[in-house]
């Protein structure tokens, strides 16, 4: 390659750096924004898992109350029936044992209501959490997709600007081979962004590693792309250009 061609080369790619300089730190930016509602967003999430639980518990409470309901009525309908036996029996011995049975019925009716009090309690206590916790939900919905709009706003923006820088890329691209292109962008890629590096007082604009006469020299005569034994980055002298 002439000197005159690489010299042309290397003032596309500085060129095309500016550029992807900033489309790099706009894609930074993107990939970094969502985890600003990171925290917020998990606040919302417990808050809305822990109002699911009293919502089951709710639901278990209601279940369990009417089964013990169904168990209380059948109770009720035994003794009605034991009573009725009851004044049918002829001897006192008979009369005793189904007294005794219907005692036994009664306590284990009065049990059953006591459970279905202590089940309307425990109701009572929950519905008034899911009041409280409802309001505290709502409160960090609201501001977990407050937080939201802005992040989803300002990462359009960013998708704006990189669209812009796009179109003024691919401009830049032209008249660049596709080899050096693509070697270009992975040095892109993997130097965080810089791929196209001064010297600076005889180092690696890059990486700062002192450069020997003998590359210094290859970068003065100009008739090949020079990279950096350090960090593989394209050398360029910024006074030659
Ligand atoms: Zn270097």
């Amino acid at each position: 390659m002439a000197g005159k061609d690489v010299k042309d080369l290397l003032r596309k790619l500085v060129a095309l750096q500016k550029i992807d300089a900033e489309v790099y730190e706009f894609k930074r930016e993107i990939k970094a924004k969502p985890a600003l509602l990171d925290d917020v967003k998990s606040v919302f999430e417990k808050k809305q898992t822990r109002y699911r639980e009293l919502e089951t518990r709710l639901f278990d409470l209601e279940r369990s109350r009417k089964a013990k309901e169904l168990d209380l009525k059948s109770k009720e309908q035994e003794i009605v029936k034991a009573n009725t036996v009851l004044m049918t029996l002829k001897t006192n011995r008979e009369y005793q044992a189904k007294l005794f049975e219907i005692e036994n019925m009664k306590a284990d009716q009065s049990a059953l209501e006591d459970e279905i009090l202590r089940f309307f309690d425990e109701t009572t206590k929950v519905t008034e959490e899911m009041s409280r916790e409802k309001t505290v939900v709502d409160a960090e919905e609201s501001k977990y997709l407050a937080e939201k709009q802005k992040v989803d706003a300002l990462l359009k923006d960013l998708q704006d600007k990189v669209a812009t820088f796009e179109a003024e890329r691919n401009v830049a691209c032209e008249g660049i081979d596709a080899v050096t292109l693509a070697m270009y962008e992975r040095l892109v890629e993997n130097r965080m962004g810089l791929a196209m590096v001064p010297i600076l007082n005889d180092a690696c604009g890059g990486c700062y590693m002192k450069q020997t006469s003998q590359m210094l020299n290859k970068l003065k005569m100009c008739d090949e792309v020079v990279r950096c034994e350090t960090c593989a980055r394209i050398l360029y002298l910024a006074g030659e250009l």
